[in-house]
């Protein structure tokens, strides 16, 4: 039973946008598509993961703090005896490891990232007095068919795309039940989940110096039109409807830009003017209350945000 579905996270919706919006540095721009890659990368594997059948329960993307460190769990599977947790990556092209280190094909030293796993293990398991109703174990999935780990001893904890099915297959064989006490560690767990702190790692920026326009909904780019009521991607002829590009062109204001006032103005320019001021506010009404009177009115969200 899946109990935690995976979200984005802010930082990668952020950088998304400021990356269709300005100028990212290289630096910055390897780190956006790195988030980007894994993310889809996760999301594969969340999909091989809800074919599961057996009794078991899945969280994704949790996030704790363990003696003041903060640990990633990409996904944690509950079985009667076991507790999974999984660390998912979707690498590229060649790797090899030599003396305990990671290397890429071109000799360029990287993260060993079962160090990674290794640690993540043991802070989790320093959460123990939660009462855990099973033994603990964790494995590194890479999930990329193009990935390749020379040189790697046979009895790592990693699963390789081509053992995904297998591993699937071993989880899918398990026949215990679960009982209530399983249930309470998740709830346990799912209490203790902290929100990343998202702004750390993203670059400054501001409403002025962005690019103004619609993100295409497909491939995230800015080159976007109206045509009538579609918004078309010149990058790659994604269509959508006017009004939802623009009310998702709100939200991603929102994430930007969480102190500013929200007004029909505010929107307009922010869209680079795409249908009239009274087209924009009628669709604001749709969505969002109208607070406050004259200079000082802006809009609020009215629904419930799990619901929108
Ligand atoms: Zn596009």
């Amino acid at each position: 039973m899946l109990l935690k579905k995976r979200k984005e996270t802010i930082e990668l919706i952020v950088l998304r946008s400021l990356n269709a919006r300005m100028q990212l540095s290289k630096k910055e721009e390897n780190y956006y598509s790195y988030l980007e890659k894994g993310f889809v990368g996760e999301q594969r594997f969340d999909g091989w993961l809800e074919t599961l059948t057996n009794d078991c329960l899945i969280l994704f993307g949790i996030e704790l703090e363990v003696n003041n460190s903060t640990i990633q769990l990409d996904a944690l599977l509950i079985y009667a005896d076991t507790i999974y947790i999984i660390e998912v990556k979707n690498y590229q092209g060649d790797y090899y490891i030599e003396n305990d280190r990671w290397y890429t094909y071109s000799k360029i030293e990287t993260k060993n990232l079962l160090l990674q796993l290794k640690r993540s293990e043991m802070l989790f398991r320093l959460l123990q007095d939660l009462g855990f109703p099973s033994s603990v174990e964790s494995f590194l999935v890479f999930v990329n068919p193009d990935f390749y780990l020379y040189q790697a001893p046979f009895n790592l904890p990693i699963i390789f795309p081509h053992q995904i099915e297998r591993f699937l297959d071993r989880l899918n064989k398990k026949s215990a039940k679960l009982k209530e006490k399983h249930s309470r560690l998740a709830d346990h767990l799912l209490s203790l989940h902290i929100e990343e702190s998202p702004y750390a790692r993203i670059p400054q920026y501001s409403f002025e110096l962005l690019v103004k326009g619609i993100m295409c909904r497909g491939c995230w780019s800015i080159d976007t039109k109206i045509d009538d009521r579609d918004l078309i991607c010149s990058s790659c002829d994604f269509v959508e409807d006017v009004d939802s590009a623009v009310l998702r062109s709100v939200e991603e204001f929102r994430m930007l830009f969480p102190d500013e006032k929200l007004t029909t103005n505010q929107i307009h320019e922010w869209c680079n003017k795409p249908v009239s001021k009274k087209t924009i506010r009628r669709m604001l009404q749709t969505k969002y209350k109208l607070v406050g009177h004259g200079k000082s009115a802006g809009y609020v969200s009215c629904i419930n945000e799990d619901e929108s």
